[in-house]
Parts: structure tokens; C-alpha cells; sequence
């Protein structure tokens, strides 16, 4: 991709900027610039977000990925269904719905309910009941639920 040719707003000088760069200082007099784009135009603005707004964006960036992540992990598949489907009966184990909820067919909507609002300490039980088989991808894939809400949660109280 061919680098942008703009002027520093500060002290004019040609700046040759790579398409991918967003936030740079200016080589000359090391204004902080951002790179910006209205209707398909690209121009240059004095970069004048402090430290903490930085951070916070940075956060609200990491939070926005690490709950996709988790979005596609509650979705992940096993045997053609969703993975949380199969996990009924532990659900009963663990106490988060009755016994004859997990008899009668459940509505998936009702079982990713269950799945999405278990708390960590649930989510914990249901490890430990397929930890035992360590090829289980069961176990490994409640991990993986596990950390993206451990993550999320510690950015959240950030
Ligand atoms: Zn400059």
C-alpha cells in the first residue's frame, strides 16, 4: 500500500505516512499527530488525547475483542451443536437448573441462558467434571469460557 503525503499541522513539513499508521509524531518537530478520514479523504489532526483517554481506549479495545472472543467461544460446536447444549444434565449437577428441566427438551435459547449467566465458581464445577479425561475438549474448551470472563471481568473493574 503506498504511504499518504501530508503536512504536519504544526510546522508544515511533508510527512510520507504509512496507510496503517493511526497515531505518530511529526519527524521534524515531533507534534503528536493522528491520522484521520472523512468521506474518503485522509488529513492530519494534532493528536491531543491524554495518557488516561489512551489507556481507556486501549481497554475499551481489549474488552470489545476479548467479548467476541468469548461470543464465539459460547457458539463453538461439538457433535453439530452448540457445546453448551451438551452440558444439560452437568447443569443439573452443578445446580443452575432442575432435574426436569434437563429432561424435558429444552429450548437452546433457555440452555445458553443457563451457560451465559453461570458464575465463575459454576463454571469452575464443570472443569473439574470433565478434568478428569485430560483429552477432554470439553474441559478444554470451559477453560478457555473461563479465562475470556476471568479477563473480561479484571478489565472491567480496571
Ligand atoms: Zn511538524
Amino acid at each position: 500500500m503506498p504511504n499518504i503525503l501530508l503536512s504536519c499541522t504544526n510546522c508544515g513539513a511533508q510527512l510520507s505516512i504509512p496507510d496503517t499508521v493511526q497515531r505518530f509524531a511529526c519527524e521534524q518537530c515531533g507534534t503528536p499527530l493522528r491520522l484521520e478520514r472523512s468521506g474518503g479523504i485522509a488529513y492530519l489532526a494534532e493528536d491531543t488525547e491524554t495518557a488516561q483517554q489512551m489507556a481507556s481506549r486501549v481497554r475499551e479495545a481489549e474488552l470489545a475483542h476479548l467479548r467476541r472472543e468469548l461470543e464465539r467461544e459460547i457458539q463453538f460446536q461439538m457433535l453439530d451443536v452448540p457445546a453448551y447444549q451438551l452440558l444439560r444434565y452437568d447443569f443439573v449437577k452443578i445446580g443452575a437448573i432442575k432435574g426436569w428441566e434437563a429432561t424435558f427438551a429444552r429450548g437452546q435459547e433457555r440452555l445458553e441462558k443457563v451457560f451465559r449467566n453461570l458464575t465463575l465458581e459454576q463454571l469452575q464445577k464443570l472443569i473439574d467434571l470433565y478434568n478428569a479425561n485430560p483429552q477432554s475438549p470439553t474441559a478444554a474448551w470451559l477453560k478457555r469460557v473461563k479465562a475470556l470472563r476471568e479477563k473480561i471481568r479484571e478489565l472491567e473493574r480496571e
